[in-house]
């Protein structure tokens, strides 16, 4: 095993030999447009089933509202009016002078923004946040650091894939992601091996049932040297894919670009290798606080805590061994 914490490469820590660049997302919301084409193109792709019936939600003009078992992207519509954008903004601005997240690229190589105009834009009555969420191939994986039957593994290109044949169904690793993502595609049961082949042969189009879901970072296509599927088919270029420190150095670079023309709101999420999962390999541009989008402000790995946890064991165990040596010993004076 690797580090249990903090900023590591998690494909040298898996022990491959023959490692690729670590892939990874820019999600950058601020062009998302919400045509939902990369819902439908990993659905396709990836031959998962319909969540639900199509029908709106009744909060927002969304119809899938969650990542799941079966919706490996999901884009949230989040409605917001001119006193909430007021504050996002603000958050933002606030953000930036506490100095986190860092913006822009580093300093020998920063572009010359001081001549830009940082006037805020008007502030808009009214505004759709879109945004496309993912799984977040996490450099410290809890659903990874979990799974009792190895089940999920670490790729060589630093993503965390689930092994569907591995799977027993147990959901262990539904409770260590901080984010979560990962759930069953089940009733609840656990369908054994057998059963699942059943499944397979009866429905190829619902297959396992059972067993954890979550987006592979298309696996498959990242073998053949093919770009992830939603990816590819996104028409604003609001998902990027490639290699995931440049994807770390564009995200930057774009926010930069953004509290340039006053969008003070703009920020980056899971970009920071310092925060409790180690960075992501999944990384986003919000515009506005990442609670608002449904993500936890600071995700933690359960076994971050695990030296901890471990320390203050072994000092109870020590205490009761000390407790018992001394009643013994009073024993016998
Ligand atoms: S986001 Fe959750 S499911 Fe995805 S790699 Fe991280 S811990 Fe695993
Ligand atoms: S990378 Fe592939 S599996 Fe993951 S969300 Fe995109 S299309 Fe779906
Ligand atoms: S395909 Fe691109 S623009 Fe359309 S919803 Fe997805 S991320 Fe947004």
């Amino acid at each position: 095993m690797g580090q249990l914490a903090g900023p590591t490469d998690p494909t040298a820590d898996a022990h491959w030999e023959h490692t690729h660049p670590r892939k990874g997302f820019f999600t950058d919301t601020s062009i998302c447009i919400g045509c939902k084409a990369c819902e439908v193109a990993c659905k396709e792709w990836n031959h998962n089933p319909q969540d639900g019936n199509l029908e709106l939600l009744g909060s927002s003009y969304d119809n899938t509202g969650a990542l799941g078992a079966s919706t490996w992207r999901h884009v949230a519509f989040i409605e917001q009016g001119q006193e909430r954008i007021a504050e996002a903004r603000e958050s933002g601005r606030a953000l930036v002078n506490l100095g986190m997240p860092r913006i822009g690229p580093p300093a020998d190589a920063a572009p010359d923004l001081s001549e830009a105009d940082r006037t805020p834009p008007d502030t808009a009555d009214f505004r759709w946040l879109m945004s496309s969420d993912v799984c977040k191939h996490c450099t410290h994986a809890g659903c990874l650091d979990v799974c009792p039957t190895g089940a999920l593994f670490r790729t060589e290109f630093g993503t965390v894939v689930v092994q569907d044949d591995v799977c027993n169904g147990c959901g262990t690793c539904v409770a260590g992601c901080p984010f979560g993502v990962i759930e069953r595609r089940s009733d609840g049961t656990v369908a054994v091996a057998a059963e699942r082949e059943e499944q397979h042969a009866g429905h190829p189009a619902v297959p396992n049932v059972g067993v954890a879901q979550k987006c592979t970072l298309c696996y498959d296509r990242l073998l053949a040297d093919e770009t992830p599927a939603c990816a590819k088919a996104c028409p604003t270029t609001s998902i990027k894919f490639g290699d995931h420190d440049d994807m770390v150095e564009t995200a930057k670079e774009r926010v930069a670009t953004l509290h340039a023309q006053g969008m003070t709101e703009a920020r980056l999420y899971g970009a920071n290798e310092l925060d409790g999962v180690g960075g992501t390999g999944s990384v986003f541009l919000l515009l506005d606080e990442p609670e608002v989008y449904g993500l936890p402000p600071d995700p933690r790995v359960p076994t971050a805590d695990l030296p901890q946890m471990y320390r203050r064991a072994g000092m109870a165990v020590a205490g009761m061994v000390a407790a018992a040596a001394l009643a013994f010993w009073r024993g016998r004076a």
